[in-house]
């Protein structure tokens, strides 16, 4: 449901943060640094307007690093158990990338497409209809 307030953390409780459910777009991330920072095939992002987005207790660790744009990217995640949690992206500084599996209820959130397709791992089966880019669309 658009609109609604919905809440997350880190596996140890340690960071916890709420955001207004008004997405730009969800999105599954098939990037080699979407991969490698989050141990699976691919990460399931809810894009929110900053204005969207609280932290609301402790303190991330953040590592930057020069993503595919060529623009910073600053990934944000638990110091103590190393969740990854939200990210801040250069090339779109209006927004929050928000990890899905870090809400406390990421079943209420419709991923909308597949993005990086051209990373995708071949035995990464997402058997649904969503459309599909090999970067990002348009
Ligand atoms: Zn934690
Ligand atoms: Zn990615």
């Amino acid at each position: 449901m658009s609109g609604e307030k919905l809440s997350g953390g880190c596996v140890c409780g340690a960071i916890r943060y709420e955001l207004d459910n008004t997405p730009a777009f969800v999105a599954h991330c098939h990037c080699r640094d979407c991969q490698r920072s989050s141990g699976a095939p691919m990460a399931t992002v809810i894009a929110v307007p900053r204005s969207a987005f609280r932290k609301i207790k402790g303190e991330t660790a953040s590592y930057r690093y020069t993503g595919d744009s060529g623009n910073p990217v600053v990934r944000h995640f638990c110091p103590g158990c190393g969740a990854p949690l939200f990210s801040d992206v250069a090339v779109m500084p209006d927004l929050w990338f928000v990890r899905v599996p870090s809400l406390d209820t990421p079943d209420v959130v419709a991923p909308g497409m597949h993005v990086y397709c051209d990373s995708a791992q071949p035995w990464d089966i997402s058997g649904d209809e969503l459309p599909r880019f090999g970067k990002l669309p348009g």
